[in-house]
């Protein structure tokens, strides 16, 4: 009998206000505008000897933290092939196309993604809990899953699984 239990948490403050700006269509660009993203964090597996998957409150605390990070920063994908960022410890300076924008750099925070879609927003929250997971609680869950609502009825989950 395979068993499989999941713990998902979802609450008021797991949000966070933010500004960005996506790339689309390859060669498009919205204008700099803001949301206020709900995070869902889920995670799945067995039970241990206490009857437990995982606690709640542990899950929830991790997740504030990380929804913390984001909340009134501008969000920058440091990755993009279309939106070059020069950085410095004073200003991020965005170009697209030679459009440009200039950020005070305490202002922003720095994510090691293509573009800040909230599919790759989801994903770059599941690696910080799973890290966070591993290094602070020794918990290695089966699946993974994190949900950003971006706007009401607008939510994009990414999923991992171990192994
Ligand atoms: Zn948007």
């Amino acid at each position: 009998m395979a068993e499989r239990y999941t713990v998902r948490v979802t609450k008021d403050y797991l949000v966070f206000c933010s500004g960005h700006f996506i790339t689309y269509e390859g060669s498009q660009c919205e204008r700099l505008h803001g949301h206020n993203y709900h995070v869902a964090a889920s995670v799945e597996g067995p039970l241990d000897e206490n009857h437990y998957l995982f606690d709640f409150v542990a899950l929830k605390n991790i997740m504030r933290r990380l929804t913390d990070e984001l909340d009134h920063f501008m969000m920058i994908a440091t990755q993009s092939k279309l939106i070059i960022a020069d950085i410095t410890d004073e200003r991020v300076k965005l170009n697209f196309k030679g459009k440009e924008w200039i950020f005070p750099r305490s202002d922003c925070v720095l994510l090691p993604i293509e573009n800040t879609t909230a599919e790759l927003l989801a994903k770059y929250l599941t690696g910080r809990l799973l890290e966070e997971l591993r290094t602070h609680q020794h918990f290695v869950p089966e699946v993974a899953r994190m949900e950003v609502e971006e706007s009401v009825g607008q939510t994009a989950t990414y999923e991992w699984r171990r192994g």
